[in-house]
């Protein structure tokens, strides 16, 4: 047995963050006919978000969730957890998508940030939130590079940054890797994604909301006033539907021919000793990404354990649901790279391995798809990047399907639409030699970067 495999031995295939006994029992499932003057499908960030907003807004109104499975057992309860203001994936990545309304994107991102944290304030949710930043660490060719541009953009936009040179950041969090880093010391952090997702469940059903947990939609008629959408043991009827359903692509065939669902592995450690986390540092806790094109994430939380994330998987269809995924041998080459980033903590067990399915768009960030002349909305294709831009996600979807007038619906992130992706076989092929790729273009060039370019210029931004 490999050493990478011994550190693997003793994981259970399950998120660390739903492996908690603070889990909330289900809520019972749908049966028979029910009426609601909202529905939405997909128990998630974006369905939880959007049902507590709804109801802020308006408590009469009738707002209904139904989730195939347990809230918050999608992306949501998996993440890195890294808490971040952009509501587009970043600044950079706002800056390439949509650069005229890049102000507007940073105003909307704030406010987003505020109303975040206050309900999670004034519901008072303990979900291990730290203000600790998120760093950008720079490893190999043109990492720094990208950095200073980053750098320079967030200062534009009045971030409170600090690039930090190799030894700067080595002091920061000690890795062999990181040759620079761009320090966002306010406004994100890192929170814990399943007691956030277990306190919005709360919050929402507190307000009245109505949840179904274990009643996936089946079905779907359209009766010109009304959806209805059948599940197995029941029917739901609503004027207005939002399909908060990620990568998922449940709701209209169409959705996912601009969504490709892709799966990213995760790993969490055992909780680290005093000593061992002298060997890293890391004292100040911040989320870090870093600038590779296959790139890793990585956070500690709250009782001290390594969070280490990215390497991610397509499967035939957008399968949401891949048996490798269940299989410990699929998280070696991601073990692998944890201990190349920090080769002094060879020591360290995982305790927990698991994917989680990514709603990946040509635009990396939320749009929204508009379906049955209006009654029906799909928000979602936050491509990695939802934690706090799910939030965004509800309260733009709900604007659109109530056909509210707010005038950020006109600018082009609410009325535009990411490119098409091919279909399948296509889709397959080019994931599969895209992902072969990724996994050593840094370091070996060559075709795997001839092939990289091309799909860049095709609109994904790899
Ligand atoms: C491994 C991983 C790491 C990530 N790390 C970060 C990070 O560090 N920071 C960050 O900002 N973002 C991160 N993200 C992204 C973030 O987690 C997601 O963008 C966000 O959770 C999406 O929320 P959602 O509600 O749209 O989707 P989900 O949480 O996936 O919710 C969708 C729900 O719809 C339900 N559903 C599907 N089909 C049906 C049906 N037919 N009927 C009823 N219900 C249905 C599903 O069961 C699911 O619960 C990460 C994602 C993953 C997977």
């Amino acid at each position: 047995m490999t050493a990478t495999r011994r550190s693997l031995a003793d994981a259970t295939l399950y998120p660390f963050w739903l492996d908690n006994p603070l889990a909330p029992s289900s809520e019972a499932h749908l049966v028979g006919q029910a009426d609601a003057d909202l529905l939405i499908v997909g128990g998630g960030f974006t369905g939880l978000w959007a049902s507590i907003l709804a109801k802020q807004a308006n408590p009469g109104r009738d707002v209904a969730i139904i989730e195939a499975g347990k809230v918050g057992h999608g992306a949501s309860g998996r993440p890195g957890g890294i808490v971040s203001t952009s509501v587009m994936h970043g600044l950079s990545n706002a800056n390439r998508i949509f650069p005229k309304d890049l102000p507007a994107l940073e105003r909307l991102g704030k406010a987003n940030l505020d109303g975040w944290t206050k309900t999670i304030e004034d519901y008072a949710i303990d979900a291990d939130l730290e203000w600790s930043g998120e760093m950008t660490v720079a490893i190999g060719h043109g990492g720094m590079d990208e950095l200073r541009e980053e750098f320079e953009l967030a200062k534009r936009y009045g971030h409170n940054v600090v690039l930090l040179d190799r030894e700067k950041t080595q002091a920061e969090v000690a890795s062999p890797l990181f040759d620079g880093g761009m320090w966002s010391k306010e406004r994100s952090g890192i929170v814990h994604p399943a007691k956030l997702a277990w306190g919005l469940k709360r919050v929402a059903l507190s307000l009245g909301v109505r949840i179904y947990e274990h009643t996936p939609m089946t079905g779907l008629e359209d009766n010109g006033g009304t959806l209805t959408i059948v599940t197995h043991d029941g029917r739901i009827k609503a004027p207005k539907v939002l399909f908060a359903t990620n990568a998922w692509n449940a709701g209209h065939k169409d959705i996912k021919k601009r969504i490709v669902s892709v799966r990213d592995r995760v790993l969490a450690t055992e909780p680290l000793t005093q000593e061992q986390l002298s060997r890293l540092g890391w004292k100040n806790r911040q989320g870090i990404y870093d600038t590779r094109t296959q790139l890793n994430y990585m956070r500690l939380t709250h009782d001290n354990r390594i969070i280490f994330g990215g390497r991610v998987g397509y499967f035939f269809n957008n399968n949401t649901d891949p048996a490798q995924d269940r299989k410990i041998e699929t998280y070696d080459r991601l073990a692998g790279y944890f201990f190349n980033t920090f080769p002094q903590l060879g020591d360290v067990k995982f305790t927990h391995a698991w994917s989680g399915p990514i709603d990946l768009t040509m635009r990396l960030a939320v749009h929204f798809q508009r379906y049955y002349g209006g009654k029906g909305i799909y928000a979602g294709g936050y491509s990695g990047f939802g934690v706090t831009a799910t939030r965004f996600g509800a309260s733009i979807g709900l604007d659109i399907l109530d056909g509210k007038a707010n005038p950020d619906l006109d600018l082009d992130f609410a009325r535009t639409l990411p490119n098409w992706i091919p279909p399948e076989p296509f889709r397959w092929i080019g994931a599969k030699t895209t992902m072969y790729a990724l996994d050593e273009v840094d370091q070996k060039g060559g075709w795997r970067k001839l092939w990289i370019s091309m799909v860049h210029k095709m609109g994904f931004p790899l």
